[in-house]
C-alpha cells in the first residue's frame, strides 16, 4: 500500500474548498508519518486515548479531529489540542467540552452530529432535537465552545439515490440551523460528510469536509 500515491490520487478529486481529513483510527504512528510527509496535515480519529497518545509523539503542526462517539469523562484527554470536535450529540457532552475548554483557556470548535442514516446504530441528533439545544437557555451560556457546523454518517449501503438523499438531508438541516441559530455570523460553515465510498457524491451535495480512511491507509480489521 502507497499512502503517499493514495492522498494524491484523492486530492485529485476533492476541491481545494473542501478540508481532506485522513482518518488514521486504528492505524499505527508510522502511517500517519507517510501521510504527513505527503503534506497531509489534518488527521482525524475516533478514540480519546488513542487521540492523545498519538497527538504526543507527532509533528505539532498536525490539525487533529475528533470524529467518533465521545465520553463525557473522555474530553479531558483531547481538550488541550484538539481542532474540532464533530461528534456532538448531547448538551450534556457540550457542556463537558465547554468546562474542559475553559480549564485549557480554549474555546473548542464542534460539529452537531445529526442521524441521517436508516441504520438505527448510528449516534446523532435529529433536526428538532439540533433547534432545541440551540435555543436552550444552557447552551447559551456556554462560551468556550463554539459551533461551526453539521456532520453525519450515510447509510452503508451501494444505493446512490439513498446516500444522496441523506446528504440531502443534513444539508437541509444545515441551512435550517443557520437561519434559525447562526444568522449573523460568519463562522457557521462546515458540513462534514463524505467517507471513502461516497465523498464524491457528498462534494456533490455540498460537504466542506469529507472524512477518509480506508481509501488512504488501508482497510481496518477493528474500529
Ligand atoms: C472511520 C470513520 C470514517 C472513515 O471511514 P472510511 O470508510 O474508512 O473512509 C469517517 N467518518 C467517521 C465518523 C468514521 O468513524
Amino acid at each position: 500500500m502507497n499512502i503517499k500515491a493514495n492522498i494524491e490520487r484523492i486530492r485529485e478529486s476533492v476541491p481545494a474548498s473542501v478540508k481532506l481529513i485522513a482518518v488514521s483510527k486504528t492505524k499505527p504512528v508510522e502511517y500517519i508519518e507517510s501521510a504527513y510527509a505527503a503534506n497531509q496535515r489534518v488527521f482525524g480519529e475516533s478514540k480519546a486515548q488513542e487521540l492523545a497518545e498519538k497527538y504526543e509523539v507527532l509533528p505539532k503542526d498536525i490539525e487533529w479531529h475528533f470524529i467518533g462517539h465521545l465520553q463525557t469523562n473522555k474530553v479531558k484527554y483531547i481538550a488541550p489540542f484538539v481542532s474540532l470536535i464533530h461528534s456532538v450529540d448531547s448538551l450534556k457532552l457540550l457542556e463537558a467540552i465547554n468546562k474542559e475548554a475553559l480549564k485549557n483557556d480554549r474555546i473548542i470548535d464542534c460539529l452537531l452530529q445529526f442521524h441521517i442514516a436508516e441504520e438505527e446504530t448510528k449516534f446523532g441528533l435529529n433536526e428538532e432535537e439540533g433547534l432545541e439545544l440551540l435555543t436552550s437557555s444552557t447552551f447559551k451560556t456556554l462560551k468556550n465552545i463554539r459551533i461551526v457546523g453539521v456532520m453525519g454518517i450515510a447509510t452503508f449501503t451501494d444505493s446512490e439515490d439513498e446516500v444522496r438523499k441523506e446528504f440531502r438531508t443534513l444539508k437541509s438541516i444545515f441551512e435550517k440551523l443557520k437561519q434559525n441559530s447562526f444568522k449573523e455570523v460568519q463562522y457557521f460553515k462546515e458540513i462534514s460528510m463524505g467517507m471513502s465510498d461516497d465523498y464524491q457524491w457528498a462534494i456533490e451535495e455540498g460537504s466542506t469536509m469529507v472524512r477518509i480512511g480506508s481509501s488512504i491507509f488501508g482497510v481496518r480489521n477493528y474500529g
